[in-house]
């Protein structure tokens, strides 16, 4: 029986063991340092209390063994992959020899050295960690404002750095989460501003002109202060500082600037880029080692044409399948495809029932591109879910 390890269980480590999970002709090990795959395109709405945590997950251990037995999860962190010898080691001392290896460890944010103090002050929003210490803190600010009038006068500012698809849906739903209190007379005075720094020229730079005017709007009208055109240079205690000399002084600071792959992958010998993604062969495999994969924000995507694709769940979703399918394909002795992968459309969330359905031909503006997006999230996680209440339900039974 073949050994195949799966690191990650993300959108991209998710969808491979899906596909995976077909075959029982395999041993299939999902490994992840959490419990849970954390649903990051719904974060913004466990930020502003929209949702509570258990629904912007799914437990990986109920999932996995929902697929049987020969699907095992391991809570752990992966600490080394030796690619030479086929071996993983995890915490806890433990090591895992495979046949083939998925690697699909995600990305995490970015921490530019470049700007100085960056990272002492930064708050990022890709874990559930990060997301619900963000909820929580809001949720005692606007706490502490109800109780204390002193304290409500106070102006507080947020600022967003980075204007990208994660920071810009944080901007506006944390903005729509204010203005909720008021509008409910929580809370008397608005004097909680959010400011959203974008170092491009403008918000959601590469996307369509119609896309990025009509999210300025929607910002603008919830009351977001937008600043586009200079990166920030500088991060002290309680300000911001830009290299166009303008300051921005903040009480709390969240920083979406940009990503970096998974700290695992700087320890692979294999080509990457800069943001440290794994750079595979058009199927998805390592250069020199034809049988590890690596699918998601792991690895630089490109389309059929060669176009470098955003690091969106959307595109993890399809590499994690396409690496499963390849894995199948060797088992036969057949060659591995190359993987043909494409964004097909984005949907952004601009706070309360707004959002933007951007599918390339034509765009959707309002409730109706809310309503789309609210169907896309639960198409995905909705199967997921039922299955593991199945496999919930059949452990209880044989419990009792
Ligand atoms: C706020 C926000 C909003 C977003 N909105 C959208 C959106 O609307 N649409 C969209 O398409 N995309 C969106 N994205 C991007 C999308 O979430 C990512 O592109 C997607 O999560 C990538 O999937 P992945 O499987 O590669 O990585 P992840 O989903 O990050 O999964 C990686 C997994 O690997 C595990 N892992 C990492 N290192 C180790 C290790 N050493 N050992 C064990 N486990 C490890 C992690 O715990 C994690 O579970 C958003 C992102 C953010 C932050």
């Amino acid at each position: 029986m073949k050994n195949i390890l799966i690191i990650g269980g993300g959108y991209a480590g998710v969808s491979a063991l899906r596909e995976l999970s077909k075959i029982d002709s395999a041993k299939i090990t999902l490994i992840d340092r959490h419990p849970y795959h954390f649903l990051q395109t719904e974060g913004y709405e466990l930020v502003a209390n929209t949702i509570p945590f258990d629904k912007t997950i799914v437990n990986l251990h109920t999932l996995s063994q929902s697929f049987g037995e020969n699907v095992t999860f391991l809570h752990q962190s992966v600490e080394n992959i030796d690619l030479n010898n086929k071996k993983v080691e995890c915490s806890q001392d433990k090591e895992l020899s495979y046949d083939y290896l998925i690697i699909a460890a995600g990305s995490v944010t970015r921490f530019f050295k470049s700007i100085q103090g960056l990272e002492n002050c930064g708050h990022g929003v890709k874990s559930l960690t990060g997301a619900f210490r963000l909820k929580q803190f809001f949720e005692k600010e606007l706490f502490m404002r109800l109780e204390s009038p002193s304290h409500a006068k106070r102006h507080y500012s947020v600022l967003v750095g980075g204007a990208g698809l994660s920071g810009v849906e944080i901007a506006a739903q944390m903005q729509e989460y204010f203005n909720r209190y008021y509008k409910s007379n929580t809370l008397a005075c608005e004097s909680l501003k959010i400011h959203l720094v974008s170092g491009s020229k403008t918000i959601l730079k590469h996307m369509h002109p119609k896309t990025i005017e009509k999210s300025r709007e929607r910002l603008k009208d919830l009351g977001v202060i937008v600043h586009e055109g200079s990166h920030i240079k500088k991060v002290e205690k309680d300000k911001a500082i830009l290299e166009n000399s303008e300051e921005i002084a903040f009480d709390f600071m969240i920083f979406t600037g940009g990503i970096t792959a998974s700290p695992i992958i700087n320890k692979i010998k294999t080509p990457k880029n800069k943001l440290g993604q794994i750079i595979p062969e058009p199927t998805l495999q390592l250069q020199n080692h034809k049988e590890v994969f690596v699918a998601g924000d792991a690895a630089e995507l490109r389309d059929i044409s060669g176009k470098l694709l955003p690091p969106t769940a959307h595109v993890a979703m399809q590499s994690g399948k396409r690496a499963a399918k390849n894995i199948k394909l060797l088992m036969k002795n057949e060659q591995a495809a190359f993987a043909h992968l494409a964004q097909e459309g984005i949907a952004i969330a601009l706070g309360g029932k707004y959002a933007i359905l951007d599918l390339k031909s034509f765009r959707i503006y309002g409730f109706l591109a809310y309503l789309a997006k609210k169907t896309i999230e639960k198409i995905y996680k909705w199967p997921l879910w039922a299955i593991c209440r199945v496999s919930r339900k059949k452990r209880c039974k044989k419990k009792s």
